[in-house]
């Protein structure tokens, strides 16, 4: 039997004594990143993975780095698939924390209820049920394990969701941020805001993190590493603000603004994502006569690639 997570070409990174993260190649849709906080008291996750294989490959990797110490906790940084639907393969035991809106969106319906149409092939969700957050974070907490500190922030507005938290240990100067932060790969505020995800880079910053761990792309090393992903980031977003404002004035609709996007950003995977984020900058600028619809934004997404969405989870 192959070993999944060679299959996966994942792999499990050791930053700092004790401190894992789960790095997924090649970071695009539904392909995640997450991590593992092991102390004496136990092992904190940050997230699992999308499928049944790609979340026991973590599992696995984590027993192994750890001597298949307890998971205690798991934190979900927000509610979509590629972070919590793994939840399901942890022991009954472990506490699963999450945003009070991941916890809504968990109990339903999900894809697993509803298998999406937008992505070919389709997600291989077998095996898998929804389990939402039992203990809900809108402000903040702290965990412990051992001599880590794990503390767990809300921004307090909608980012890249509604209820996205993110993972800070002050001692290690360690940021798990979630889909707050991409790394190579093209950003989503659709079921957020585009300037709320602004301002949460802003307020990571403040942080002042010596690494970070996006939720897609590579593990960010360093001030400067950091600090031009950042800002790369920011341009987007704040292209997008630009483009939307330019097409809600001209009258020309998200799909139309879409072929705008700047080249700078059309190398980053997943730049379909441009007519997603147009759809959630309209609906925040209140564009006259335009009603936000997921579905009517992902049929766009499908017109701009011509069929559905291309996705190797
Ligand atoms: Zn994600």
């Amino acid at each position: 039997m192959s070993d999944p997570a060679v299959v996966h070409n994942a792999a499990l990174h050791e930053l700092a004594p004790g401190v894992h993260a789960w790095i997924q190649p090649d970071g695009s849709w539904f392909i995640n990143n997450a991590g593992a906080i092991c102390g004496t008291d136990g092992v904190v996750l940050v997230d699992t993975c999308t499928t049944a294989s790609r979340t026991s490959a973590f599992l696995s990797a984590v027993a192994e780095a750890t001597d298949g110490a307890p998971i205690t906790a798991v934190v979900n940084t927000h509610v979509h698939p590629d972070h919590t639907f793994g939840n399901c393969l942890l022991p009954k035991s472990t506490v699963v924390i999450g945003h009070p809106d991941t916890r809504a969106g968990l109990l339903g319906p999900t894809y697993l209820d509803t298998p999406p149409s937008f992505w070919s092939p389709p997600l291989p969700l077998d095996g898998l049920v929804a389990r939402p957050p039992t203990v809900t974070c809108q402000g903040g907490l702290t965990l412990h394990t051992g001599e880590h500190t794990v503390e767990v922030h809300h921004p307090g507005y909608p980012a890249h969701t509604s209820g996205d938290l993110f993972t800070w240990l002050p001692r290690e100067r360690i940021l798990f941020a979630g889909d707050l932060v991409f790394d190579g790969i093209t950003p989503l505020a659709l079921a957020g805001s585009l300037s709320g995800a602004r301002r949460a880079l802003s307020l990571l910053r403040t942080f002042e993190p010596e690494i970070v761990v996006p939720g897609h792309g590579p593990v960010l090393t360093g001030a400067v590493a950091i600090r031009r992903c950042f800002n790369l980031l920011d341009g987007y977003l704040a292209h997008v603000l630009a483009l939307a404002d330019d097409g809600i004035r001209t009258g020309r609709p998200a799909l139309d603004m879409a072929a705008d996007l700047d080249a700078t950003y059309e190398s980053w995977l997943d730049s379909e994502r441009i007519v997603l984020n147009l759809h959630r900058a309209y609906a925040e600028q209140n564009a006259p006569g335009f009603t936000f619809d997921r579905d009517t934004a992902f049929a766009d997404a499908m017109r701009l690639v011509g069929g559905p969405i291309p996705c190797c989870v």
